[in-house]
């Protein structure tokens, strides 16, 4: 069995095709990025208007590149929310309109949920019950995963996501959106000991973040510089210490509030190399295990959406007729496999 999976919540088109017993079998995608840049940060009605000139394009190029046809899908898988309404609603018409014509179920997915499983794309993949920790451009949070589905929120950013915090420190050192690639360049040459970043909420007793203060401590370092060119690298690196510092704390309160002993890393921030060796770390002293997608799977994609859009599938959870979107969809309130 095959599923087309679409994914337009944000700033990327992408399109894949999961097959039940081969895995992944092709992905595409379009970044926005560059058309975007200009404006340093996603302008929702240009994402939508070119979430449609891309769409069909993709879904033609991903279906010949996994020599599958149309006729081959058991059923069309995409992001419903949540996200921007109007690039939702592209992937979301795409979809409902090819399930139509094909008379094949279209399943509506969510987008943290795709982040969340796109580990289980690798090899070994993860295994359940398991913490996951998203940290992604909107998001931040730590979900106790009791099995597909089941999702406990643990904790979540009272203010700024990681990747925001990524966003706007990059800005402030003159990095182009989205900064978190950019900054985690510039932060490699940095020195760690430069300066000392508050880790925001350590003190309190929950697995609660908050990024604000952070982003405020960078903003007065910024200020404060003499020599900005020459400083920036350390801020970089030393604006990564402490998220990375911070998540880490985190995740191992929620591990042992849980008791378990498995982290699931996903989202945009999770490519971040400082942040993964830094869990990893945390994993193998705990004799735990962490995991993470590849890196481009940790950002939007199709592969994530046609994968969850597979485990619902499967387990009769189909969309309705409608094209149904949600641009704010609470992930604790799905159903579990
Ligand atoms: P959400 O998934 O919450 O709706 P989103 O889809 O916009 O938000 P993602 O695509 O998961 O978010 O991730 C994008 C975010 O990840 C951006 O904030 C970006 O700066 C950040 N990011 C990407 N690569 C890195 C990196 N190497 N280091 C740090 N941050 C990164
Ligand atoms: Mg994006
Ligand atoms: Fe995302």
């Amino acid at each position: 069995m095959r599923i087309l999976g679409i994914e337009s919540s944000c700033d990327e088109t992408g399109v894949a095709v999961f097959d039940d017993e081969k895995g992944l079998v092709g992905h595409v995608l379009h970044t926005q990025i560059a058309m975007h840049a200009e404006y340093g940060g996603v302008v929702p009605e240009l994402a939508s208007r070119d979430h449609i000139k891309r769409v069909v394009p993709l879904v033609r190029e991903v279906l010949a590149q996994s020599e599958t046809s149309m006729h081959d899908l058991c059923a069309v898988a995409y992001t419903a929310g949540p996200g921007l309404i109007g690039a939702l609603l592209v992937g979301a018409t795409e979809a409902r309109a090819l399930a139509y014509a094909l008379n094949i179920p279209a399943v509506p997915v969510h987008h943290m949920e795709g982040h969340l499983l796109a580990p289980m794309l690798e090899d070994p993949a993860p295994t359940f019950p398991f913490v996951a920790l998203l940290i992604s451009g909107g998001h931040t949070m730590l979900i106790k995963v009791e099995k597909p589905g089941s999702y406990e929120l643990l904790g979540q950013s009272v203010d700024d996501a990681a990747g925001e915090a990524f966003d706007k420190t990059a800005k402030l050192l003159g990095i182009p959106y989205p900064g978190g690639p950019g900054l985690e360049k510039l932060a490699q040459t940095g020195n760690s000991k430069a300066y000392h970043f508050p880790r925001p909420m350590l003190d309190r007793p929950n697995c609660d973040f908050s990024f604000a203060g952070l982003k405020t401590a960078v903003l007065n370092a910024v200020h404060a510089s003499t020599d900005l060119e020459k400083q920036k690298a350390d801020i970089a690196r030393c604006f990564t210490d402490a998220v990375a510092d911070t998540l880490r704390h985190k995740c191992e309160r929620a591990l042992n509030l849980t008791g378990l002993n498995t982290l699931v890393v996903a989202g945009g921030v999770s490519a971040n190399t400082a942040i993964r060796s830094l869990l990893s770390e945390l994993m193998e002293s705990r004799g735990g295990k962490a995991f993470f997608a590849r890196r481009e799977f940790c950002t939007d994609n199709g592969a994530m959406i046609a994968l969850a859009g597979m485990m619902r599938f499967k387990a009769g959870q189909i969309g309705t007729l409608g094209v149904d979107v949600f641009p704010r969809w609470p992930l604790d309130s799905l159903k579990a496999l």
